[in-house]
């Protein structure tokens, strides 16, 4: 299948006139895309998601109806899931110490970084500054996110570790196989090295 030269953005979409968004990506209804963003190629942004001022988005990347994701840097291959939320300052006033009402400038940019290959469930919130690692899976289980990992993590907060997952996004049995394709892995300063290919 060829790739066609040109986004495709639905007309009831919102895309700033500087933001810049690669061919083959489709944009659906009502989604909004802030100045100086840039998305890559053959993305899919659902409905109503929204990208805040200097997001930087890789290609292949799959966004979620309703996800809001503020000026975070998500590599290649990323799924974002459907009211999954990434924050960007972790200090937010809607006014200054004087009383004045923050402007752009007074933002403290802190974007989360996601990874090549990281999954991040629907519903999930991600505070700014946090790193997810490459091929993660982000979930929501009870109370706040959980996370299974194949990469070392910066995930704090609520989220805990709960396990290892595949490429695949198997979770691992405890001698760090996957059932699904039989990759094997194992740990390495607590970095997960894949020394059997799957299939
Ligand atoms: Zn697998």
């Amino acid at each position: 299948m060829t790739t066609p030269d040109r986004p495709a953005v639905e007309p009831s979409a919102h895309v700033a006139s500087g933001a810049r968004i690669g061919a083959g990506t489709r944009v659906w209804h009502q989604a909004q895309v802030a100045d100086d963003v840039e998305i890559g190629t053959c993305c899919t942004l659902g409905k109503s998601c929204y990208f805040g001022s200097v997001s930087r988005i890789g290609n292949d990347v799959k966004v979620g109806n309703h996800a809001d994701i503020f000026g975070a840097r998500i590599d290649d291959d990323v799924m974002i899931s459907p009211h999954a939320l990434l924050t960007e300052d972790r200090t937010p006033r809607a006014t200054r110490p004087d009383g004045q009402r923050q402007g752009p400038g007074d933002w403290t940019s802190t974007p989360v970084i996601v990874r090549r290959g990281a999954t991040i469930g629907g519903g999930a919130r991600i505070a700014g500054g946090v790193e997810i690692g490459a091929c993660a899976l982000v979930c929501i289980r009870g109370r706040g996110s959980a996370r299974r990992s194949r990469a070392r993590q910066g995930l704090r907060q609520s989220a805990r570790a709960i396990g290892w997952v595949c490429r695949c996004a198997e979770t691992l049995d405890d001698q760090l196989r996957c059932p699904r394709c039989a990759r094997v892995y194992e740990l390495a300063a607590d970095r997960l090295i894949e020394i059997q290919p799957g299939p």
